[in-house]
Formats: C-alpha cells, structure tokens, sequence
C-alpha cells in the first residue's frame, strides 16, 4: 500500500480541462494530465482494501489497488505490467469509461471515489512515453488460423490476446479505418485518433492483419472465411438504431445520431464523407435521447456553431445521490451529466415527443411535445409514465439528432448468411462465458452479443471470447482470465 494515511491526507482531485468556452473552437481531448504531484497523491487516496471491491466493479477485473501502490511509487514498469494483464486498452478505458470501479471504491461510502479511471490513463500515457508498450506475440506459432470480424474495441481485444497465444490473426473490417465506433462514434474531444491508430501499429507489429474495406458477407464471403480459419469471431456491434416512427419521420432534418458523428469524425481525420453533409451551424437543434451518444451530439454540434441546443429524455432525471432503497449504482446510470453538457445545451427530463412539424418545403421546423410523469417502484426505478395534461407545447427547430439507443446487429448479410442463431433480442446467441454460437467454429463478442454496452465489457468480452478460442484450438488456454483475478 502506498501510503496509510494517504486516503485521509488527500482529496479527490481530478485534472484541470481546458475552459469550455476554449475547447469548443475545436476537437481536440480538453482534459489535462496531473502534475507528477498530484498523480502521487490521487494514488495515495487508495486504501488497499481487504475486499477490493473495486476489482469486481470492473468488468476486466482491474487490480487496481496494486497498480496504485506501483503508481505511488513511481514503478512504471510494474504499474504498467499490473494495468496491461487485465486490460488490452487503458488509453481507451482511461479515457472514456463510466468507471464502474469507482462507484464500487470503498472510499466512496463516505469520501469521494479514488480517481481510479485519471490514473489508469496516467499508467499506459507514461507507459506509451517510456517505450513499454511492446509487442507481445511469441515467437513460436500454433499455426491456427483465426478472423475476427470488426474492429471495434471488442474485435482489438480478441485479436491482441490470439496473437499472444501464437496464433494468425486476421482482422476483416467494413470500414475504411479499424476501431469501430472509437474510430467512427466516439469524438475527437472524448478519444483522440491518434491514440486509436497508436495501438492499431502495436497491434500490427504483433502481426495482426487489418483487412479494411472488407464487409463479410457483401464483398468477403462468409462461408469461405469459416472454411478457411480454424475459428471465426463475430465483432460486428450492435448497429440497427433506435427509430422513432412518429408522424413528420419523412421530414428533412432529422438524422440518426451516427450518421451526424461519423461524418465530423471522418472530417476532423481529412477524409471525404459520403452523402450530403449533415451539420449543424446555425441551427435550433435537438438532441432526442439522454446517453453518452446523445451527448457526443450536443459536444459535436456545439463545436459546429450551433444556434442552440436543447435534448430531450423521455427518462425522469436520476437523482444525484444514493436513496435510501435505491441499488448502487443509482439507476439509470447511464443518463450521466458529460463534459458536453458544460459547453452549453439545454437539458430536459421527462420529455416526449409525439410529432415532428415541417414547412411546405418539407423542412423540419418544429417538433410536438408533452411532459410525462414516472411511476416507480419502490427501489426508484420506472414502472409507467403518465402524460403531464395541458403541457403540449411546440419546440422550434431545424435538426432533430435521434441519439436513442441500437437495438441489434444487421440481420441481413453476415449472420443471415452464416445460419447464427440469434436470442429473443436479435443479438447473437452465445452464452455469456462459453461466448460459441451454434455455427461450428464460430464465436461472438461485444455488443453484437450482448445488445449494446460499453467499451469496458467489449473488451472484456474480446479478451474472455480469445481464451474460450484458445482452448477450442489448443485443449487448454494460457490466456489470462478475469475469472483468476477476482
Ligand atoms: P463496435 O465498436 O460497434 O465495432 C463493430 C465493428 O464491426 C464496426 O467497425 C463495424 O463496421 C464492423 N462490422 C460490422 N459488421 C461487419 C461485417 N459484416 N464485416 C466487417 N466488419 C463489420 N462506451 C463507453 O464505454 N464510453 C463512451 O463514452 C461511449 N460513447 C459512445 C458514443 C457513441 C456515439 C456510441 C454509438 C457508443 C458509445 N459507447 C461508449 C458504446 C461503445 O462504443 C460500444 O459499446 C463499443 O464500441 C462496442 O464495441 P464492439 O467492438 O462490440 O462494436
């Protein structure tokens, strides 16, 4: 433990950001690092638990009271090995996760939370700045042949951890860049692309082989690709957004949430962007949908110069704290205040919509809203809404960004053509923890199984879906699992 006292001496701080007003005029990460002081003593605020609760809150098992010990004494080295045994991508973790570790930190009864997540990126920038971050793949093969379709962070972490087993790995992505939405969701101002492309050379240094432009099952076909692999993983995401199909729908001006952040992304990296640009200067828009997708929009349009920005959820607003019956965490967590949300928008809870309005030229020009009323159980969370009567109103505007969610993978194409069984959700099914669909050789991991999630668990489920790989290739696995740690 680095030091006893620490957790009493020190409180949480987290590192300065660039001023909103500032990191609004472009698209780059706005969060600074600690001074090597404050890295000390954030790393000091860790108690050693008997019971790190905080390893079991992470989806990858982070032992995260020994890389804070290794922090607070300043052994790079060591922290890195501890933080890179449990997880492939800090940098992204680091950056971007809700850190569910820290909601489960014991220091967060009564003080607030070690800055579990600020210390993690800390560990793998220094680790990337001293050179440590080295290929890991041995130099004796299996001679295994595997594909990993997609490349997002699910799809990287199956791919990292079968090359350190020895085996060839072949990574086949629709897309012009690998990274899946940390490439072509995520912004810049969350998770810069430098830092993706920094891990894509580790990885292809290893001897992964990114196969871009590549949609198995359109231009690659997918029972060739079984046929020619020992194994096959299924990466592919959760990718059928949410609709809302209410009258007005057909208007011009509303967008899917994905197809207006692909765009900027692809626009801040200089590469061209298909279809008409969807943007928003100028304009009254509205973000519909409370996640971090809806506030990567209002981030986003902001920088675009928007007029102004409101965002709805139909959602009532989760309280601050712990009640007294709520689970920990409060629920709905994911509906958290962003970063985003300090650069400007208008923020409204309990909202629905029920029409989008247009002009004679068929342009959005308003949207009909009413206020509802949540009934909950009694742990807080929402039985049924009841409409607010008298609180119709009109919301002008010119673009709608419908930010409410993925429902499944695409049906059609790769998992049509394969004959892959799918749950009574649409995702592929695959039991959690043996991740084999009912194809023969045939694995799936991340959000295309699970229905979407988080960066943490597609990771995770990369890294836990190698291992089952493994073994169905080799008998037995050395593959490290989450399942050793806690
Ligand atoms: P994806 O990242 O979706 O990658 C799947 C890849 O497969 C894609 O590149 C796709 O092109 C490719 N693919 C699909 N079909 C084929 C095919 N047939 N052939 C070849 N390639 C194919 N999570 C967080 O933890 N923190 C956040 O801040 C956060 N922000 C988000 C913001 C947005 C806008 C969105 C949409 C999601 C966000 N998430 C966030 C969720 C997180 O990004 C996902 O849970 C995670 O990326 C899922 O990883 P994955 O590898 O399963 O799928």
């Amino acid at each position: 433990m680095g030091k006893p006292t620490g957790f009493q001496e020190f409180n949480r701080e987290l590192p300065t950001k660039v001023p909103a007003a500032e990191r609004v005029k472009n698209y780059k990460e706005f969060v600074n690092l600690y001074t090597d002081e404050k890295l000390n003593q954030q790393s000091a605020r860790c108690m050693n638990c008997g019971i790190p609760f905080c390893h079991s809150g992470c989806p990858l098992g982070n032992i995260i009271p020994e890389f804070n010990d290794a922090v607070y004494r300043q052994n790079w080295e060591e922290a890195y090995h501890i933080l890179s045994s449990t997880n492939n991508f800090p940098e992204f973790t680091g950056r971007i996760c809700p850190a569910p570790c820290e909601s489960a930190c014991v220091l967060g009864i009564n003080k607030p939370a070690v800055a579990i997540e600020e210390i993690e990126k800390h560990i793998i920038e220094i680790a990337y700045q001293k050179n440590l971050v080295k290929p890991t793949a041995p130099l004796v093969k299996s001679g295994k042949k595997v594909a990993v379709i997609g490349s997002g962070p699910a799809g990287l972490a199956a791919a990292a951890q079968l090359v350190k087993a020895g085996h060839a790995v072949t990574v086949y992505e629709r897309d012009d860049k690998p990274g899946g939405l940390l490439r072509y969701g995520i912004p810049d101002f969350k998770l810069e692309k430098t830092v993706v492309e920094r891990r894509i050379e580790v990885m292809e240094k290893d001897g992964v082989v990114f196969k871009l432009n590549s949609e198995v099952g359109v231009n690659v076909a997918a029972d060739e690709l079984v046929r020619n692999n020992d194994a096959v993983v299924l990466a592919g995401g959760s990718t059928i957004p949410r609709n809302l199909m209410i009258p007005g729908r057909e208007l011009k001006g509303i967008h899917f949430a994905m197809d207006f952040l692909k765009q900027q992304n692809k626009r801040v990296s200089d590469i061209a962007v298909d279809g008409d640009d969807i943007l928003a200067t100028g304009k009254d828009v509205v973000v519909i949908g409370g996640g971090d997708t809806g506030s990567d929009c209002v981030g986003t349009s902001n920088r675009q110069g928007a007029k102004s920005i409101k965002q709805f959820e139909v959602m009532f607003q989760p309280p601050a704290q712990r009640t007294q019956h709520m689970p920990w965490p409060t629920y709905p967590m994911v509906l958290k205040t962003t970063s985003s949300h300090e650069e400007g928008a208008e923020r409204f809870w309990g909202v629905n919509t029920l029409e989008f309005l247009g002009d004679d030229e068929g342009n959005l020009r308003a949207l009909k809203v009413v206020d509802v009323e949540w009934e909950q159980d009694f742990m807080g969370r929402p039985v049924k809404f009841h409409v607010v009567e008298g609180s119709e109103r009109e919301i002008p505007c010119q673009r709608v960004f419908l930010a409410m969610g993925f429902l499944y993978p695409q049906p059609a194409g790769l998992l049509a053509q394969l004959g892959v069984e799918l749950d009574d959700r649409k995702n592929v099914k695959a039991k959690e923890g043996v991740y084999r669909t009912n194809v023969s050789k045939v694995f799936a991991a991340g959000d295309m199984r699970r229905g979407q999630s988080l960066v943490v668990w597609a990771i995770s489920e990369g890294r836990e879906t190698a291992r089952k790989v493994d073994e169905f290739l080799m008998g037995h696995s050395l593959l490290e699992s989450k399942d050793a740690v806690n």
